[in-house]
């Protein structure tokens, strides 16, 4: 027998001119709006605790990361970052341009959204950036109040490759795309009057799904991507923020938070066994944790990974099919199904559902936190090891610590 369906959400096409889409939602998955959250508790672990971006807190293993790549990852990943790094550098000092017009006096809401479809972006959304979870390098950085979110599907039949290195091509090259997009969109917002700052994706301000979640363009994934009534998680995500006056949207219930806990298919097929299937609290925010030392050496080594994206069934067939067929028969789209589950690992082979490969322990030794921090933990083993330290190993390690001391902190990545 049907589920009782609790509530239907409406939402836009990827298109402007495509028709609404009408996702049921049943009784026994409907939630919250966005996300179940304790303010206080955010507001505390924003306050005393902020959050830092990884190019800085794992710097190291980022460093690393290029170590374990194969050749041809390699040498995309290059001609990449080489194309790529215009677009950052020019989106880093956006915040400084001053608009091109006089303001044009009413709310600008409807304008950016129709330039934001019209550049291709999948779907966009507004809400106010959300200073607690603006990263500690990146606090005077950030200026404006309004937050458009914009979302950029990546293409679909090299998405379902993962992982590959044809997966890799629309991973990052969507990133590129993005990333030239949000400067054409910041200037539009200029030419209407008003400041845009582009919080690119590949030197994020903060974490980016929370304000999506809170733009109602999606909800929180057990795999800890923004899940999309469009595309699940295969979207690519950038913030532009501006002064000019907007009209927020708000958080929607996709029944998300609850269906992840029936599904669990990310959890299951992760070949770094990474995703917790239980929720936690964390920093205020109900979720299932990712454990990073488990996902972070496998991400890396095979590919980027990615089998809990390729594996999302609201990834692979669309959020209506998918809550379509939870409310007709109660169970998960696709789950058990090599269609959905199976995935090869080079090397490894294939692992239909229920096989997972393993690996060497020594797969998961990698470094740590960030480099000077890494390089402490060594040299301290060195100084705990027997007679200590030699002398050709402390002027080593000034050496290096000076290196990195002189880097800084201004790293760009891009995952
Ligand atoms: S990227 Fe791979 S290893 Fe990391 S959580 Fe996803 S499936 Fe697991
Ligand atoms: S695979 Fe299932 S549990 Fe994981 S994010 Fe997708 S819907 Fe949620």
């Amino acid at each position: 027998m049907p589920k009782k369906v609790h509530h239907v959400v409406r939402r836009t096409g990827t298109r402007l001119e495509d028709p609404i889409i009408e996702i049921p939602i049943a009784e026994d998955i409907a939630g919250v709006p966005g996300i179940p959250q304790i303010e206080k508790d955010v507001d505390f672990f924003s306050r005393e605790y902020p959050l830092e971006t990884q190019n800085v807190e794992k710097a190291a293993d980022r460093e690393w990361s290029w170590s374990v790549y194969t050749p041809e990852v390699f040498e995309y990943r290059e001609l990449h970052e080489a194309a790529n790094k215009p677009f950052v550098d020019a989106a880093s000092v956006t915040g400084e341009i001053e608009p091109t017009a006089e303001p044009v006096g009413r709310d600008i809401t409807e304008d950016i959204c129709r330039k934001a479809y019209e550049l291709g972006f999948g779907d966009v959304g507004f809400t106010r950036y959300d200073r607690r979870y603006t990263f500690a390098a990146k606090k005077k950085w950030a200026k404006f109040q309004g937050a458009i979110c914009v979302a950029l599907e990546q293409d679909y039949a090299q998405t379902q490759s993962l992982p590959s290195l044809e997966a890799e091509y629309a991973h990052f090259g969507t990133y590129e795309t993005e990333n030239e997009q949000c400067l054409v969109l910041a200037d539009f917002i200029r030419s209407l009057g008003y400041h845009a700052q582009v919080h690119s994706p590949n030197d994020n301000s903060s974490p980016f799904l929370p304000m999506f979640v809170e733009a109602g363009m999606g909800q929180l994934g057990a795999n800890g991507q923004l899940l999309s009534p469009h595309f699940g998680s295969r979207a690519r995500l950038a913030i532009i923020t501006t002064d000019g006056p907007l009209t927020y949207d708000g958080p929607v219930d996709y029944g998300v938070h609850k269906f992840c806990q029936e599904c669990l298919v990310c959890a299951d097929r992760c070949p770094a066994r990474a995703i917790m299937r239980d929720k936690v609290w964390y920093r205020g925010v109900q979720k299932n944790k990712l454990i990073y030392d488990r996902c972070r050496p496998v991400m890396s080594t095979y590919e980027g990974c990615a089998v809990c994206m390729k594996a999302c069934p609201i990834q692979r067939y669309g959020m209506k099919p998918v809550m379509d067929h939870w409310v007709e028969t109660g169970e998960v789209l696709g789950k058990r199904t090599h269609n959905l589950e199976g995935f090869s690992l080079r090397e490894k082979g294939y692992f239909g559902p229920g096989e997972l490969p393993s690996f060497d322990r020594s797969l998961f030794d990698f470094p740590h936190g960030t480099k000077d921090e890494w390089l402490f933990a060594q040299f301290k083993d060195k100084v705990a090891d027997g007679d200590g330290a030699t002398p050709e190993e402390q002027s080593a390690f000034i050496k290096e610590l000076k290196e990195i001391l002189d880097i800084g902190t201004s790293t760009v990545g891009d995952e």
